[in-house]
């Protein structure tokens, strides 16, 4: 019996065609995808629903909980057994953590997109949306969590990011690679996720700031993040988990008012931790009161530290989901 696939359209360059006499690649008044993907019936029985037609740096939190409480209605009355959502790749993988960190379900949920618009010679769309269709429809997909599906490749939601500005591998999950491939013949996953984690959320208005660390930094930014009266902090540490010494007073200030600090590193391999002792050391910045994230990037450490602060949890409380 055909599954039945709900797809998401909700934008991007995999909905984008490219003007041919002046280059630039933009949406148009229609979607190329929802026609096409009507006609992509022998595959499964496709719902469709487009709740918005956004490139995807014009993405927001708010968008994505829209896209949880879509899921959420087909899933509850288990009208579904899939979801694919096509979605502009600048800020898919963010959509895709936050869904995997919110949506309560074990039905496969696929994230995809295209590095090439509609009409572009090569272009990856069609491709992409027909493999991710495939595996939303696969029983080996069931509770592995939110997917990520382009260029043959199945990645988690967690450990995907955007690696190269253009070329259509671009999707990578480094350190840990990705989990299954698609290939003419099926779908086959290689490894499993060893940990699901779900957490409530209804409203996404905190307000969390993503800063990059470099050599020679001083507390300024992290002073004016205090006074604009941000709720949180991202910082993309240097190596292990360290920050110049400079930033230590304003590391200081921001934990004593309660905003939470969060230390990821700018090194796209390994893990943030708590090892060097020296001033700005990551030992030193866990006594004062950083929370080290276990292997997070940056904009997905921003995601959840933000869900962690809607459903009105404490400093400690955000430190243990950060250890999850
Ligand atoms: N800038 C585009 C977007 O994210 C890139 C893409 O979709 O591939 O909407």
């Amino acid at each position: 019996m055909k599954k039945k696939i709900l797809v998401i359209h909700t934008g991007g360059t995999i909905s984008m065609s490219e003007d041919a006499s002046t280059g630039a690649v933009q949406p148009g008044d229609k979607n190329p995808l929802t026609e096409v993907t009507k006609n992509l019936t022998e595959m499964a029985d496709i719902l469709i629903e487009e709740p918005f037609h956004l490139p995807s740096p014009h993405i927001t939190p708010a968008e994505m909980l829209t896209l949880k409480k879509i899921i959420d209605q087909y899933a509850k009355q288990e009208l579904i057994s899939g979801v694919v959502i096509t979605h502009g790749t600048d800020t898919l993988e963010e959509t895709a953590y936050f869904l995997d960190l919110t949506v309560d379900t074990t039905i496969p949920i696929v994230v995809t997109g295209a590095m090439r618009s509609s009409n572009e010679i090569g272009a990856d769309g069609l491709y992409n949306l027909i493999s991710s269709i495939k595996v939303a429809a696969s029983e080996q997909a069931i509770n592995k969590g939110v997917l990520v599906v382009l260029n043959d490749e199945i990645h988690t939601a967690e450990n995907v990011t955007k690696t190269h500005t253009s070329n259509v591998s671009t999707f990578q999950s480094p350190q840990y690679g990705p989990i299954g491939i698609v290939t003419k013949r099926g779908v086959f996953f290689h490894h499993a996720p060893t940990k699901r984690e779900c957490y409530e959320i209804s409203d996404v208005s905190k307000r969390v700031v993503l800063i990059k660390a470099h050599a020679g930094m001083d507390s300024s930014l992290l002073n004016a993040i205090h006074d604009l009266q941000f709720d949180g902090v991202v910082i993309e540490a240097l190596g292990q988990g360290n920050l110049p010494p400079a930033t230590v007073e304003g590391l200081k200030q921001l934990i004593k008012s309660n905003i939470p600090v969060v230390l990821v590193s700018r090194c796209f391999n390994g893990i943030a931790q708590d090892v060097y002792g020296y001033e700005g050391g990551g030992k030193h910045l866990k006594e004062l009161g950083a929370i080290f994230s276990n292997g997070l990037n940056g904009q997905k450490a921003r995601l959840k530290l933000l869900i962690g602060l809607a459903s009105n949890k404490n400093v400690k409380e955000i430190e243990s989901i950060f250890q999850v």
